[in-house]
C-alpha cells in the first residue's frame, strides 16, 4: 500500500493545540497515558483469549517495554496487547474525537485558552499527550489474528499518514521522536522514577530496556521497574494517598485527584475487594454520553471489563473504581455478567458502603461533601425514585437551598425538620428552574409572614424526588403552589364578609377566564395580587414544564389551575370597586386577565399572548391622570 495522507478531525487539531500549549508544565503525564493504553490493550487480548485461546497464541508473557534511544532521540513504548488494524488506527487515532471534545474546547475558549488543571481533569488527554514531548509520533501496530501491520505517523500538525509496516508479532509500538526540551525523558532514571510514581501498580511488568557500557562492550539491560502489586489487594494502611490518586488517574484518565476514596475487602459468604472513587469534578461529557455506571471488574486479578454496568445502580454512576471478585469463574462471558445473582449481591454490598461513606463524609467534612453534592447530587437524588430499599438513606444525603439558607448554601431534610416550628408537621417546598428566582416567588409570602422555611427545589429531579419520597421522618412533603394552604392561625382565615363581597366578581372572572379552573381568594399572598395554584395531586407549573420536556413535542396536556387573588391588595380592591360600579364592564375581565398574566409570569411560565398583555398594561397607563 502506498502512503496515504489523512486529515485529523478539526476538533482533534484544536485539542492537540490546547494540550501542547497548556500542559507544558505537566509534560510527564504522557508516559502514564501511553502505559495506560498499553495496559488496556493487554487486558483486552487476555480477556478475548479466555474464550478463544488461538487469538493470543504463544505470546502470553504480557509486558510493556520502554526503550529509550538517545542516539536516535526516540522513546518507544511497546506492548504485546491486542494491537490495531488499519481501520482501528485511522478511527481511534485521528478521525473520531472522543465524546465531550467539542464541549471541552468550547470551555477552554471561554477561559481564554487558559487550561486549569481542574478543567483538564474533566477530560482525559490520552494518546495525544504524546505531542507534548514529541515533534513526531510513529505508531506501528499489528492486530491479534491479523497478518499485516500498519504504520501511522504524524507531527501533530493537521494530518497523519498511513502505510504498511512490518511487525514481528501482535501488539503496538508507539515511537516518540523527542523534542529537544524533552530529552530528559530518555534518561533511564527519569523513566523509572516516573513509572514508580504513576504506574507502579500496573499489573503487567513494565520493562525498561537500556544499553549498558561495560569494559568497552555494550550490552542490553532489561529491568522491571514497577512492583506490579495490585493496589486493591494491599491493606488500606499500606497504601498512601499518592498511590490511591495515581491509581485513580490510571483508571479514569482524570487529571485531578479523586475527592474521596473507599477501599475495602468484603469477607464471609461474599468475597471481593473494591476500591471506589468519587471524582472531584463532573466529567465534561457527563450529560452527553449515555449514562451508565462503569466499574472495572477483575476476577482473581484478571481483568474482565472496564465497563461493568451491573455492579452499581444508575444513580451511583459517578462512582469509579475496581472490584475484584474471587467467586466469579474466570472465563465469565459478557453475557454471563448480565443479570448475574452474584453481581447483584456485590452491588447491594457496594451501595451500602458508598451510601455509608457519603454519610460519613457529610458528618465529618461537610465542606467536601457540599463539593461532591454540587457535582453529583442531582444524580444521587434519583436514588429516591429508583432504590426503594435505600430511599431513606438517599433522602438523608440530599441537600437543598431554602428560604433561610444563604444563596448557594445548603440544608438537608434532617436540618429542615430539626428547625421546624412547634406544631408544624409539613415540609414545604417550591420547585422551579432556579433558586434565586424562587426566592422572590409570591408563593412564599405567607410562609415568610409565618416565619416558616420553604425548600427551594431547583433541579429537574427535585419534583420527582419529592413525589417519590412523600414523607420524611413522618412529615409530609408539600408543594406550596398546590392545594389549599392550611390555616395555622386564627387571623389567616378570610372573613365571611370579605368572601361575600367578592363572590360576584369571582364568579364573573371564573367564567370569563376559560383557561383557569376557578378564581378564588388567597391566603398565601401578602404582597402580591395574584398567583396560580394547582389542585392537590395535580401537576404544578414546574412539573408540567418538565413533563413537556421529557414528553416529546406535544408534551403533557396542561391541567387548568386555580387563580388566587389577594383580597387585601389595593389592585384587587380596585377591581372589586370597578365591578361593584358596573358588573357588566368589559374592563373587569380585561384587568382580571392582567392578574392572570402576572400570576403566569410569577410561576415562571410564559404568557400566551404577550402583545395583548402589553395592550392591557398600556391601557392602564393611558388612564393615569397627572396628580390623580
Ligand atoms: P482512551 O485510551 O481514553 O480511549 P486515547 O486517545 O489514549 O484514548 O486512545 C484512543 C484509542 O486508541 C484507544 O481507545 C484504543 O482503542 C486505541 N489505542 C491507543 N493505544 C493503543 C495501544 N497501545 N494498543 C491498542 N490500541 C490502542
Amino acid at each position: 500500500m502506498a502512503t496515504r495522507k489523512l486529515k485529523f478531525k478539526t476538533e482533534l487539531n484544536q485539542l492537540m493545540d490546547i494540550i501542547v500549549h497548556s500542559l507544558y508544565s505537566h509534560k510527564e503525564i504522557f508516559l502514564r497515558e501511553l502505559i495506560s493504553n498499553a495496559c488496556d490493550a493487554i487486558d483486552k487480548i487476555r480477556f478475548e483469549s479466555l474464550t478463544d485461546a488461538s487469538l493470543a497464541g504463544d505470546d502470553v508473557a504480557y509486558s510493556i517495554r520502554i526503550v529509550p534511544d538517545s542516539e536516535k532521540g526516540t522513546l518507544t513504548i511497546s506492548d504485546n496487547g491486542i494491537g490495531m488494524t488499519e481501520e482501528t488506527v485511522i478511527r481511534e487515532l485521528g478521525t473520531i474525537a472522543r465524546s465531550g471534545t467539542k464541549a471541552f474546547i468550547e470551555n477552554v475558549k471561554q477561559q481564554e485558552g487558559k487550561l486549569s488543571p481542574d478543567l483538564i481533569g474533566q477530560f482525559g488527554v490520552g494518546f495525544y499527550s504524546a505531542f507534548m514531548v514529541a515533534d513526531k509520533v510513529t505508531v506501528v501496530s499489528r492486530a491479534a489474528g491479523s497478518e499485516g501491520s500498519v504504520c501511522w505517523e504524524s507531527t501533530g500538525q493537521g494530518a497523519f499518514t498511513i502505510k504498511d509496516a512490518e511487525r514481528g508479532g501482535r501488539g503496538t509500538d508507539v515511537i516518540l521522536h523527542m523534542r529537544e526540551d524533552a530529552k530528559t525523558y530518555l534518561e533511564g532514571w527519569e523513566i523509572s522514577s516516573l513509572v514508580k510514581r504513576f504506574s507502579d501498580f500496573v499489573e503487567h511488568p513494565i520493562v525498561l530496556v537500556t544499553q549498558e557500557e561495560k569494559d568497552g562492550e555494550t550490552s542490553t539491560k532489561e529491568e522491571t521497574v514497577n512492583s506490579q502489586k495490585a493496589i486493591w489487594l494491599r491493606s488500606k494502611s499500606d497504601v498512601s494517598d499518592d498511590e490511591y490518586a495515581s491509581f485513580y488517574k490510571h483508571l479514569t484518565h482524570d487529571y485531578a485527584d479523586p475527592l474521596h476514596t473507599i477501599h475495602y475487602s468484603a469477607e464471609g459468604t461474599l468475597e471481593f475487594k473494591a476500591i471506589l472513587y468519587i471524582p472531584e469534578n463532573r466529567p465534561m461529557d457527563y450529560y452527553m454520553v449515555e449514562p451508565k455506571p462503569q466499574l472495572h471488574l477483575y476476577v482473581n486479578r484478571v481483568f474482565i471489563t472496564d465497563a461493568c454496568e451491573h455492579l452499581l445502580p444508575m444513580y451511583l454512576r459517578f462512582v469509579k473504581g475496581v472490584v475484584d471478585s474471587s467467586d466469579l469463574p474466570l472465563n465469565v462471558s459478557r453475557e454471563m455478567l448480565q443479570d448475574n445473582p452474584l453481581l447483584r449481591k456485590i452491588q447491594t454490598n457496594l451501595v451500602t458502603r458508598i451510601l455509608g461513606a457519603l454519610d460519613e463524609l457529610k458528618t465529618k467534612d461537610y465542606e467536601k461533601y457540599c463539593k461532591f453534592f454540587a457535582a453529583f447530587g442531582s444524580t444521587l437524588k434519583e436514588g429516591v425514585t429508583r432504590d426503594l430499599a435505600n430511599r431513606e438513606k438517599v433522602a438523608d444525603l440530599a441537600l437543598f437551598q431554602s428560604t433561610r439558607t444563604e444563596p448557594s448554601k445548603f440544608l438537608s431534610l434532617g436540618d429542615y425538620v430539626d428547625q421546624m416550628s412547634e406544631g408544624q408537621d409539613t415540609i414545604y417546598y417550591l420547585s422551579g428552574d432556579n433558586a434565586d428566582m424562587l426566592r422572590h416567588s409570591p408563593y412564599l409570602e405567607a410562609f415568610r409572614e409565618r416565619g416558616q422555611d420553604v425548600l427551594l427545589m431547583d433541579e429537574p429531579v427535585d419534583p420527582f424526588f419529592a413525589d417519590a419520597l412523600g414523607t420524611y421522618k413522618g412529615k409530609t412533603l408539600k408543594a406550596v403552589d398546590k392545594g389549599e394552604l392550611e390555616e395555622e392561625e386564627e387571623n389567616e382565615a378570610i372573613s365571611e364578609e370579605t368572601q361575600t363581597a367578592y363572590e360576584g366578581m369571582l364568579g364573573k372572572l371564573s367564567e370569563a377566564l376559560e383557561e383557569v379552573k376557578s378564581v378564588r381568594l388567597s391566603r398565601r399572598l401578602t404582597e402580591s395580587a395574584a398567583c396560580l395554584v394547582a389542585e392537590e395531586g395535580e401537576m404544578n407549573a414546574q412539573m408540567e414544564r418538565l413533563m413537556a420536556q421529557f414528553g416529546g413535542p406535544n408534551g403533557a396536556p396542561a391541567t387548568p389551575r386555580i387563580l388566587e387573588l389577594n383580597p387585601e391588595h389595593d389592585a384587587v380592591k380596585a377591581l372589586l370597586a370597578l365591578y361593584d360600579e358596573d358588573s357588566a364592564s368589559e374592563d373587569v375581565t380585561e384587568f382580571g386577565r392582567l392578574f392572570l398574566d402576572q400570576a403566569i409570569i410569577a410561576e415562571g411560565s410564559r404568557i400566551k399572548d404577550p402583545a395583548a398583555f402589553s395592550r392591557r398594561v398600556n391601557m392602564l397607563i393611558a388612564r393615569m391622570q397627572p396628580g390623580s
